[in-house]
């Protein structure tokens, strides 16, 4: 069996005219989306992340600001950033840039974030409303890897999924999405012991543990779905995931790619994040 390849570029410019008509639906009622992010420090990375961030927004007709501080920037000078747009009407979600400098405490940065500008979803707040099942802001790449499983028509329900990371950004949103989708899910981290009897035992197997190709075809259960988390830079520049996408793909039914997957759906859901904070302004407005 070779998989379908599940296209997320393709899914995110789809889900963007969706956007786009929102956009203008709002400008009607006299409202711009915007969308505040914070960069702190010259990382090469984080500097080609936001571009892309602002790059999305420009092409729905949302207004993207980004705000530069340098990489001796005060924690106290973050945060009156954040304050500021905390306080400014026209600003729907503010994210802060990850990685932040050692000597800045990242969590409080976050938490100074006002929790309905907080479109990356990692706000106490919003991490509480995704563990009760109550409304806020999901977090974007798990909320990406939902709305491309429902694009592709996975019916989740009664579904294995093996997730294999546990962080605060990834896996542990992603554990409980799935389990609001009625999928019953395991998941695994660098503690779990014999990690390859767990992801063989996948119905849909979501990796996002950060090792490069750490995922080969005998991992995978055939037939399963495979959703690549993961993003490295290899020696020769190109890019691949968690999963060996060759290999694992003569094995699964569909698969994800890397890149041209999670991460245009990431950046997607940043959007509709952003679009869901606007169009509660304008019920408020
Ligand atoms: P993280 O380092 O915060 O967490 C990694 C998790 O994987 C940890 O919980 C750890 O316990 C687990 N883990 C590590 N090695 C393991 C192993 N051998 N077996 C089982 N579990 C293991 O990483 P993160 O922020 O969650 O990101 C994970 C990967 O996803 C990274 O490659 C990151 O670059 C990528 N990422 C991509 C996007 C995107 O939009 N595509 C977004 C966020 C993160």
């Amino acid at each position: 069996m070779t998989a379908v390849r599940l296209d997320g570029a393709a899914i995110a410019r789809e889900l963007r005219t969706g956007f786009a008509s929102r956009v203008e639906r709002l400008a009607a009622a006299g409202i711009r989306p915007g969308l505040s992010v914070v960069l702190v420090g010259d990382d090469a990375a984080s500097r080609v992340y936001v571009r892309n961030k602002a790059q999305a927004c420009e092409s729905i007709g949302m207004r993207s600001d980004v705000h530069v501080l340098g990489a001796d920037a005060t924690e106290a000078q973050v945060l009156a950033r954040i304050a500021a747009l905390n306080g400014d009407a026209e600003i729907d979600g503010i994210l802060v840039q990850l990685p932040l400098p050692a000597h800045i405490d990242e969590h409080a940065v976050v938490e100074a974030i006002a929790a309905g500008k907080d479109v990356d979803g990692f706000r106490r707040e919003n991490v509480g409303a995704l563990s009760q099942g109550r409304p806020g802001f999901v977090p974007c790449t798990p909320r990406g890897v939902v709305a491309m499983l429902d694009h592709a028509g996975v019916e989740l329900r009664g579904l294995h999924a093996v997730v294999v990371g546990r962080s605060n950004i990834v896996g542990k949103p992603m554990a409980q999405l799935l389990t609001a989708r009625d999928a019953t899910v395991t998941l695994c981290h660098s503690r779990t012991v014999d990690l390859a009897a767990h992801t063989r035992r996948a119905d849909v197997l979501v990796v996002a543990a950060g090792g490069p190709k750490m995922i080969g075809a005998d991992m995978v259960k055939p037939g399963a779905v495979v959703i690549d988390v993961g993003i490295h830079r290899q020696a020769d520049g190109t890019l691949c995931g968690d999963a060996d996408y060759d290999a694992c793909r003569e094995v699964a039914s569909l698969i994800s790619p890397v890149p041209g997957g999670v991460g245009p759906m990431t950046i997607a859901m940043l959007l509709a994040n952003t679009l869901d904070a606007a169009e509660r302004r304008a019920v408020r407005t």
